[in-house]
């Protein structure tokens, strides 16, 4: 299966106006395979000039070209197809997305693919089902309201989920009748050009989509100021979310946040401990832990404590970490070398602070890949820097706690609130902390659970804005209210 992928030739070049562009000069940057340390592909390298031909790409087709004036049910059908073109090349797009995230394949195929295309499907069916309403304003009037396009939409997007985050927004962005300049992150390029290339085979509208790869500080922050541009929506870190606030507020474009986390996931001493446990290890594992909602404060009740460990240490040696490419991988490596290296500065920053290593808290093997081995601190205290800050790697913060309070004055003590977990068979105490945790998404005896239909964002310094379900129609429209003299 690898042979089919790294034989053929990835789309490397920007995808500007329904073409294929270079850059000036023909300048590339390399996209990594994290499992090996090697190149994996030279892509077309976007800066200024680039993103303003992007930009005014996707103006033109937003003031002149079909797509925002097509009738809506005729938006789904496009919007099906290209769900429908996702499927057709699910095998090549899992690969290309684990060869250049190194997320395990059966990851790819299991969750980022088939939720692409689920996202398509879900926004197709909306796309005619937006609509304003009429108002019983005071007077001889009659009074309604339009729901609009906001414009040219500016989505820039991180290296974790590279393609399941741009369908986020990019589908519902069409949905609406809005364009769109994407500027995927720089480390893992590869399957946003690749989507690019299945929306025009799926007969996408040119200029209704672009694609600008290329590096934060010039692309990214070029996009996000550029006045030609009506909204920008951001997945990211919680710094860089600062400065796309802050280069938006130039021109006072809208802006919507998904960033970063630091997520409660709480075992009450009543829980089903074996469901639980496997949530919890799941919850901070998966992609190696490299998941804006990881479960990375495990607070566990101090009467479970020393079994959930057991637990949890068990589960770990059960995972395969290696090739993302081989079916049985369960773990692959880190997205970069220097993402690895400041995963192990928290790792040796945990030790100096107290907290005991259970397990992990090294690199992991094969040694040319960006492995690292899946660590569990015990003996946390939610002071600690390795329970405050965003470490997006396999490490696990285990904090006792005695009671409910305490539980959740620690819980909330954290400038995050993206989501939060608990177990309990209690139902009432279920929904007392669930109604108590700052939060945007909190999961009841489950853990990790997404779905196109579901809003998802975040509470506090994790974010603002809805993605996902009817929430994205707030997001990605504008109301024009309409006065008619009677
Ligand atoms: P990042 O913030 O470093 O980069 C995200 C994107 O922003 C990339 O495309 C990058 O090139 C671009 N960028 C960087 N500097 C920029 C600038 N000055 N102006 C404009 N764009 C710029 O994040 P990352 O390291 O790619 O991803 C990890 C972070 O993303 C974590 O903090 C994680 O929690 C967060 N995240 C959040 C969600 C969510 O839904 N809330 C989902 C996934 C990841």
């Amino acid at each position: 299966m690898a042979q089919a992928v790294t034989e053929r030739a990835f789309a490397t070049e920007l995808w500007i106006g329904g073409a294929w562009t270079e850059a000036q000069d023909g300048r590339r940057f390399a996209t990594l395979n994290p499992a090996t340390g090697q190149v994996l592909a030279e892509v077309s390298e976007a800066r200024e000039a680039e993103v303003d031909l992007a930009v005014k790409a996707a103006r033109e087709a937003f003031e002149s070209g079909k797509w925002p004036r097509r009738a809506a049910a005729d938006r789904g059908r496009v919007l099906y197809r290209i769900a429908e073109a996702i499927e057709r090349h699910a095998d090549e797009l899992a690969e290309i997305e684990s060869l250049d995230t190194g997320k395990p394949i059966q990851d790819t195929r299991r969750i980022d693919v088939p939720l692409a295309a689920a996202t398509f499907r879900y926004y197709a069916g909306f796309a005619d089902k937006v609509h304003g309403e009429t108002i019983p304003a005071r007077g001889p009037f009659l009074t309604m309201t339009l729901r609009e396009p906001m414009g040219v939409v500016a989505a820039i997007t991180p290296w974790n989920y590279p393609l399941l985050l741009a369908t986020y927004k990019v589908a519902p962005a069409l949905a609406f009748g809005n364009t769109v300049v994407l500027k995927p992150a720089e480390q893992t390029p590869l399957s946003a050009l690749k989507l690019a290339e299945i929306c025009a085979e799926a007969g996408l509208d040119a200029g209704a989509f672009n694609v600008v790869p290329g590096h934060g500080d010039s692309a990214g922050a070029a996009l996000a100021r550029h006045p030609g541009i009506d909204m920008v929506c951001f997945t990211g870190s919680t710094e860089v979310g600062t400065k796309i606030m802050q280069a938006a507020a130039e021109h006072n474009t809208r802006v919507q946040l998904e960033l970063g986390g630091k997520s409660p996931h709480v075992i009450f001493e009543d829980a089903d401990l074996k469901a639980a446990v496997r949530a919890a290890a799941f919850g901070i594992f998966a992609n190696v832990g490299q998941v804006c909602t990881a479960g990375s404060r495990l607070f566990v009740h101090e009467a479970v404590r020393e079994a959930v460990l057991e637990g949890l240490v068990q589960a770990v040696g059960k995972f395969r970490q290696g090739d993302p490419l081989d079916a049985g991988t369960r773990l692959g490596p880190l997205v970069s070398a220097e993402h690895r290296e400041r995963v192990h500065r928290y790792v040796e920053r945990g030790k100096e602070e107290g907290a005991r290593l259970v397990t992990g808290g090294a690199f992991g093997a094969p040694e040319q890949g960006f492995y690292y081995l899946p660590t569990i601190f015990d003996d946390v205290n939610n002071r600690m820097c390795i329970a405050q800050e965003e470490i997006f790697g396999p490490v696990l913060s285990v904090i006792p706690f005695r009671d409910e309070d305490e539980l959740l004055r620690q819980a909330n003590d954290t400038v995050y609130g993206l989501a939060a977990g608990l177990w309990t068979r209690d139902i009432q105490r279920a929904l007392r902390t669930a109604k108590a945790l700052q939060a945007g998404t909190v999961w009841i005896n489950t853990f990790g659970m997404y779905d196109p239909t579901t809003p998802y964002g975040g509470y506090k310094r994790s974010g603002f804005g809805r993605e996902l379900g009817a929430a994205a129609i707030e997001e990605f429209t504008q109301t024009k209210t309409v006065w008619i003299g009677l």
